[in-house]
């Protein structure tokens, strides 16, 4: 199996990366983000949780996601890979994941973060908020908070991949196809 996780800040491109890994690798895509934002549109009642933390740029509380995933996990049987796409964004969650996978004996087999600079990101972010109708991405003191948060609680993440030997950087910056092909390279090269 193939057990990518995609990381980087909000606006990396970790959605539309994990879009064509997915076709050339044919792993089952699994997004936090995704699926928060497909309960809020149905109002259930995780939506109406997980949106008053969204709408601020915060962190769902682990526990939540971590069931989520607990959940996809159990659905997506015999797939070829999964890629983990916004998850794990606290330690908590890496360690969650680790044990969540171990009990299916199963592992990540790698950590890929793109790496963008700060006026990219806000760039990106904002111009998304356009195109879609993501209110956190519309508003930007919402990004800037989604940053600092990423930088404060998430980027911590990677040494607990860089621990396994497990982490690899990844330039952000350029057009999709070149970053794509920079995280193909490193996957060939694993
Ligand atoms: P994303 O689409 O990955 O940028 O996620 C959008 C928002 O959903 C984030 O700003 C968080 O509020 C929430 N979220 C998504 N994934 C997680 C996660 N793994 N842990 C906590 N909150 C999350």
């Amino acid at each position: 199996m193939l057990n990518i996780v995609l990381f980087g800040p909000p606006g990396a491109g970790k959605g539309t990366q994990s879009e064509k890994l997915i076709e050339k690798y044919n792993l089952q895509h699994l997004s936090t983000g995704d699926i928060l934002r497909k309960a809020i549109q149905n109002q259930t009642p995780l939506g109406l949780e997980a949106k008053q933390f969204i709408d601020k740029g915060e962190l769902v509380p682990d526990e939540t996601v971590i069931g989520l995933i607990a959940k996809e996990l159990d659905i997506h049987k015999n797939v070829k890979g999964f890629i983990f796409d916004g998850f794990p964004r606290t330690t908590v969650q890496a360690q969650k994941l680790d044990e969540m996978l171990n009990s299916k004996g199963i592992s990540i087999t790698l950590m890929m973060a793109l790496e963008v600079d700060h006026k990219e990101l806000v760039k990106r972010l904002l111009n998304r908020g356009l195109l879609s109708a993501r209110t956190d991405d519309q508003n930007e003191t919402v990004i800037e908070n989604r940053i600092k948060v990423y930088n404060e609680y998430t980027q911590i993440v990677a040494e607990y991949y860089k621990a396994q030997n497990k982490f690899k950087t990844i330039d952000g910056m350029g057009s999709i196809d070149e970053i794509f092909e920079r995280l193909c390279k490193t996957i060939k090269e694993f």
